[in-house]
């Protein structure tokens, strides 16, 4: 959720259609440096206030990356972090539920996989331990740029940043439309798929952009999404729209291919 969705309507307008349809989670993206950012807590709130179950992400701009992090060289310095932490922390025990944060693995033009799955880990590690009223779920990302290193990019490695943070508030954001822009369309190992805690879905164009409502059936979400029941992950399945991608769609358009996924999802993931 971004407050930009809400730029010519209210909250409760802009959620009638979608809450008919059966929408009952937010997943808000912390970064500090969004030009909206003043305007997150005061929605974050609202929607807690709302009965809605919230989800974070945890910022992924070039300058949260998390490499240096075991040598406390990373560029966001870590009371930064944590008090980001903190605010979804707070938000959680105003609505009894335990919030996940999504994480991606360190990224790097210049570090090692191993170093950065090592940066990765004490991450894990020192937000496990200063949080104990969070969930953490590391997500499997789409293809590196030219040049970068994406640690977690694969599915082995997002499994392996899981196992050895060896912690029960750990486990894995499956990012669908990331394993479409992979071409891996095997459905992953039970051992992996009993690690995820919280599901990104969203659609793929013909030209290979992601992030769009679901009307394109490039990506296998009516394969996959009935592999989960809603009273597993409780608020955790997340359509992950980039309104920007909309532009042109028509208001009416976009409504309308919103509370079709939002009915798509509620059908495919069971009760
Ligand atoms: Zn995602």
């Amino acid at each position: 959720m971004h407050p930009l969705w809400l730029r010519s309507t209210n909250l409760k307008d802009f959620l009638a259609p979608l809450q008919a349809a059966g929408l009952n989670a937010f997943e808000f993206l912390l970064d500090p440096g969004d030009s909206q950012w003043s305007q997150f807590a005061p929605l974050m709130k609202s929607s807690a206030d709302m009965g809605f179950y919230l989800s974070f992400h945890f910022p992924y701009r070039q300058a949260y990356s998390l490499q240096g992090f075991r040598e406390n060289t990373q560029v966001v310095s870590r009371n930064e972090l944590a008090s980001l932490l903190s605010l979804t922390q707070d938000l959680g025990k105003a609505t009894g539920h335990t919030p996940v944060i999504v994480v991606h693995a360190a990224k790097s033009k210049s570090a090692s996989r191993q170093q950065l799955f090592n940066d990765t880990l004490a991450f894990m590690q020192w937000a496990v331990e200063g949080f104990p009223g969070l969930y953490f779920a590391i997500e499997n990302l789409g293809p590196a740029a030219t040049g970068e290193l994406k640690l977690g990019d694969t599915r082995e490695e997002v499994f392996d940043l899981v196992v050895k943070t060896g912690s029960p508030q750990v486990g894995i954001c499956w990012d669908l439309g990331h394993d479409k822009l992979h071409n891996r369309l095997k459905t992953p190992p039970i051992s992996w798929l009993e690690k995820v805690i919280h599901l990104h879905v969203h659609d793929v164009d013909s030209g290979g952009v992601d992030h769009y409502p679901l009307v394109y059936n490039n990506v296998p979400y009516r394969a996959w999404l009935p592999i989960f029941s809603s009273r597993q992950l409780p608020g955790s399945v997340c359509l992950e729209i980039k309104g920007h991608q909309l532009k042109g769609w028509g208001i009416n358009k976009i409504t309308q291919s919103l509370v079709d996924s939002v009915n798509l999802v509620r059908e495919l993931v069971d009760e």
